[in-house]
């Protein structure tokens, strides 16, 4: 069995069992690529059983810090199963939904999310580190099991793997079949296709969003609403099922776009209802400031700005920009549904950007809820990063629903 040893009073993160060791927090010791290594303390005390990652700045990830703990095929099979007990005890309005959510269900660096939950379901997982690389086969092999599924599709491509020293994968895992797919959630049907989609087909994890917006607009009677960085339009469909008159739609991906209108007709709503935008963001909201054109409801949903905290301030630039302009292109009394999914960026910091932004754009908003990712994403108390995906609900000040909301605030 190979070791790490700690420098002096670098055990403290890992006392508190969080998972990550830093290359500058060892002293000696390593291993092969995915090998497990026992970590100790700087005096030799047992702190951990990890798995070793020669290529990545975060050295070793750690599997369990129980010194009797074996790191074999049971111990994974344990931890799956805790994984998909734990999302049927989550409220999941989806037959699609996360299984293992890496760090937070005990299995760093993998994902695995299911599309479907009966026979014809399949699983997409994610191997993003040398340990789950390493143990791929028994991985894959537990997942099946614990879902009684027999396929199984891997999505390892992406940049990720880089960082872990890995080659992009994709492929067939486990048994084959269509990759293309629907799921249901809430009230609408939404289409993906898991080999070519963005991650593992779709993002689950804006899915009570999504909710929460369709209930706005039929709440509201949203006339004209705003998706930008809509992927394949789940947000766009949200707010035409809750009753918005019509929806702009931009994203920069011809094929997302092609599926956001397919999915806005495979819910029956008439095509006139929605408006396909192939552009930048960015440029379009400045062209619709312009023209003089407003919306009663705009979303937000730009791709990771940040991807580390070293590239927080150039995203929080990016961030700030485009809600300063999202701010703008709002009626009084008109809602931002806006989001960083950025881990290098907390909820806090992306509330001061959201206020700076309304600050430059001379908007004062009420933030009436905080949001954060499906429960089936979920942080954990040993780990904060868990919590990648934040948002805010801004109601821009103004107007007639202002005022009436105004006029019965309580006076105590
Ligand atoms: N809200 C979506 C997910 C958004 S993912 C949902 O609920 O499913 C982010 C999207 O932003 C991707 O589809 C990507 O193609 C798009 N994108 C990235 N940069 C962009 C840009 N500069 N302008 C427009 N779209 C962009």
């Amino acid at each position: 069995m190979k070791t790490l040893r700690l420098r002096p009073s670098k055990e403290r993160s890992l006392v508190r069992r969080h998972p990550w060791i830093f290359d500058s927090a060892i002293a000696k010791g390593g291993g092969d690529a995915g090998e497990t290594v026992r970590v100790e303390s700087s005096e030799g005390q047992f702190l951990a059983w990890a798995f070793y990652s020669p290529a990545s700045k975060i050295s070793a990830r750690v599997w369990s810090f129980d010194e009797t703990q074996r790191i074999d095929a049971a111990f994974f099979r344990a931890k799956i199963e805790e994984s998909v007990r734990a999302r049927a005890r989550f409220d999941i309005q989806s037959d699609a939904r996360r299984l293992v959510h890496g760090e937070s269900d005990g299995l760093p660096g993998l994902i695995v999310d299911q599309y479907g939950l009966g026979a014809d379901g399949v699983l997409v997982a994610q191997f993003l580190s040398t340990g789950a690389e390493r143990w791929k086969p028994v991985l894959a092999d537990a997942l099946l099991a614990a879902t009684g599924l027999t396929r199984l599709y891997e999505r390892s491509d992406t940049n990720a793997r880089t960082l872990e020293g890995l080659p992009p994968l994709a492929g067939w895992l486990r048994g084959d079949g269509p990759v293309e797919r629907q799921l249901q959630e809430h009230g609408w049907r939404l289409s993906l296709d898991i080999a070519t989609g963005h991650k593992t087909g779709f993002y689950l994890d804006q899915r009570d969003s999504r909710h929460k917006f369709a209930e706005h607009a039929r709440r509201l009677g949203f006339q004209r609403v705003l998706n930008c960085f809509c992927y394949t339009g789940g947000f766009t469909v949200a707010a035409l099922a809750g009753g918005a008159a019509h929806v702009t739609s931009i994203d920069s991906s011809g094929p997302a776009l092609e599926r956001a209108a397919a999915n806005v007709a495979l819910n029956g709503f008439a095509a006139d209802r929605a408006t396909f935008m192939d552009a930048d963001v960015n440029a379009s909201l400045r062209g619709f400031l312009d023209a003089g054109r407003r919306f009663d409801a705009i979303v937000l949903d730009p791709p990771k700005f940040a991807p580390t905290a070293a590239h927080a301030d150039r995203a929080a630039r990016a961030y700030k920009d485009i809600n300063r302009l999202g701010l703008k292109l709002l009626e009084p009394g008109g809602v931002l549904f806006t989001y960083s999914c950025s881990g290098g960026i907390s909820a806090d910091l992306f509330h001061k950007i959201v206020a700076s932004a309304g600050a430059d754009a001379g908007v004062d908003g009420y933030i009436t809820e905080r949001l954060g990712g499906a429960p089936d994403h979920p942080m954990t108390l040993e780990f904060p990063e868990g919590e990648y995906l934040k948002g805010l609900i801004v109601q821009k000040k103004g107007g007639a629903q202002a005022v009436e909301y105004a006029a019965t605030l309580p006076t105590c």
